[in-house]
């Protein structure tokens, strides 16, 4: 039990849900009281004026509330907003955990992917011995015979 969520990005995350709770109450009471309005038009400029602040008002909160949730979710990092792969699987590896390690088998099958693939080599079997020779070799390595 080395890695933990720090306690830093679970306030982040339920931070981030808070703001996406107002935000989203916000762009909806937009709607609710343009129903409630509807067909009043004595205060239309100021309704109009308030619907408008609340709607993008709910639409930035929303935002950066489901930013700032990912980022407690998932660490800078592990959530993309600094690129570094390493870091970004240090911080992923919560989950990971979580998950069984099905998460950390794939990142760690990626990772010798992406280290140093084999090239892959085409060889020809000699039909007297057997013997695999290099694709481009026109005697056989152990026998002698042509290719
Ligand atoms: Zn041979």
């Amino acid at each position: 039990m080395a890695k933990q969520i720090s306690e830093g990005r679970k306030g982040a995350y339920y931070a981030g849900m808070v703001l996406m709770g107002i935000g989203g109450l916000m762009f909806l009471s937009v709607f609710i009281t343009g129903a409630m309005n509807f067909g009043n038009f004595d205060n239309f400029e100021s309704d109009a004026r308030s619907s408008m602040f609340r709607a993008i008002g709910g639409m930035v909160l929303l935002f950066i509330g489901g930013a700032v949730r990912g980022i407690g979710a998932a660490g800078l990092a592990g959530s993309g907003v600094v690129l570094d792969p390493e870091k970004a699987r240090s911080e992923l590896e919560p989950y990971s955990r979580m998950a069984g390690g099905m998460i950390k088998d794939a990142i760690d099958e990626s990772d010798i992917k992406l280290g140093s693939e084999p090239e892959k080599v085409i060889m020809i079997k000699c039909r007297e011995c057997g013997k695999l020779n290099k694709e481009d070799s026109k005697f056989c390595q152990e026998c002698g015979k042509e290719l």
